[in-house]
């Protein structure tokens, strides 16, 4: 199973549909969990370095064989790294966990007060060849506009918290007009809501054969969007990427539109409440 393709700004391919591996820390666990996702065709995997996993997503993919251009890889700089010097250092230690000479995707994982300093990093990472694409994560509107008067490239992807329960239409439509790629983390909420018991995507599902789980992915991926669900479940690993065998029509984007509690579950970027 192939996933359809989203093109950065600057060319760059990006499988849809990739498995996040935050939270993700037995690692007998993790590599089973992995190990399963490359069976199933996952191909695109989404770390950072605060998830302590780099090193054993690294070894597994090293272990598994799969030539490093057929997988896409995104880090993270965590926020006790930015600065100039410090997310160059943090960059190289990633790569080296992750026994790799180059990363697809590197991100700003939370805006803070380095910003600038951490940008520069990165935008020379990406000058000098090492990294494909360079991104932020956890963003707003307001911090985007601010980038445009110390950025030289502009970021090419924003992850962002999105699901049905929280979906982002403001900083989407923002994003789509800047010609910054739109990425969901807690797609599916994260477990800490009662979305994927919501009567609307069983009847929904019903329809297409297709858990809520699954309505939830295919409404990301028919609204644009790179997703990165996670679980360690093989069960699950599998539903999540048997996404591509259907679509859902304007009623039932319509309908999901309606379910909209304008609430997120992780930090408010804005106000994230990190002590720097
Ligand atoms: P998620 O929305 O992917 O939810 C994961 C949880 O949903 C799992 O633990 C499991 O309990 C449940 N689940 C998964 N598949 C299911 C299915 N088919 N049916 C029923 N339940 C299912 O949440 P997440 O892991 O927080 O987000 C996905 C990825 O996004 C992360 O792994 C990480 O890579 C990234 N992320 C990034 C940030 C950031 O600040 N940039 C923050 C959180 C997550």
């Amino acid at each position: 199973m192939v996933t359809p393709i989203v093109t950065l700004t600057n060319g760059v391919e990006i499988p849809q549909v990739g498995l996040g591996v935050f939270l993700m820390t037995d690692e007998e666990e993790t590599v089973w969990a992995l190990k399963h996702a490359l069976k199933v065709g996952y191909r695109h995997f989404d770390t950072a370095a605060v998830y302590g996993n780099e090193a054993v997503l690294g070894q597994t993919l090293k272990d598994a064989g799969i030539a490093r251009e057929e997988l896409f890889l995104t880090s993270k700089v965590w926020n006790d790294m930015q600065g100039y010097e410090k997310t160059k250092q943090a960059f190289l230690e990633s790569l080296e966990k992750l026994q790799t000479d180059y990363l697809d995707l590197y991100l700003i994982h939370w805006h803070g007060p380095y910003v600038k300093d951490t940008w520069r990093a990165m935008e020379e990472l990406y000058q000098a060849g090492k990294v494909k694409a360079i991104g932020v994560s956890n963003f707003s509107i307001n911090h985007l506009e601010a980038m445009k008067e110390y950025a030289t490239i502009m970021p090419m992807v924003n992850q962002v918290e999105t699901h049905p329960y929280f979906p982002q239409d403001e900083l989407r439509a923002y994003l789509e007009k800047e010609n910054i790629r739109h990425e969901s983390w807690g797609p599916l909420s994260q477990g800490k809501s009662d979305l994927l018991l919501h009567p609307l995507l069983a009847e929904i599902g019903e329809k297409y054969g297709k858990t809520p789980a699954q309505i939830v992915l295919r409404w990301h991926i028919d609204r644009g969007s790179i997703v990165i669900p996670k679980s360690v479940n093989p069960g699950r690993i599998h539903e999540n990427f048997e996404l591509f065998d259907f679509k859902l029509n304007d009623e039932d984007l319509a309908a999901i539109a309606k379910i909209n509690l304008e609430t997120r579950y992780g930090r408010d970027p804005e106000n994230t409440g990190f002590e720097w």
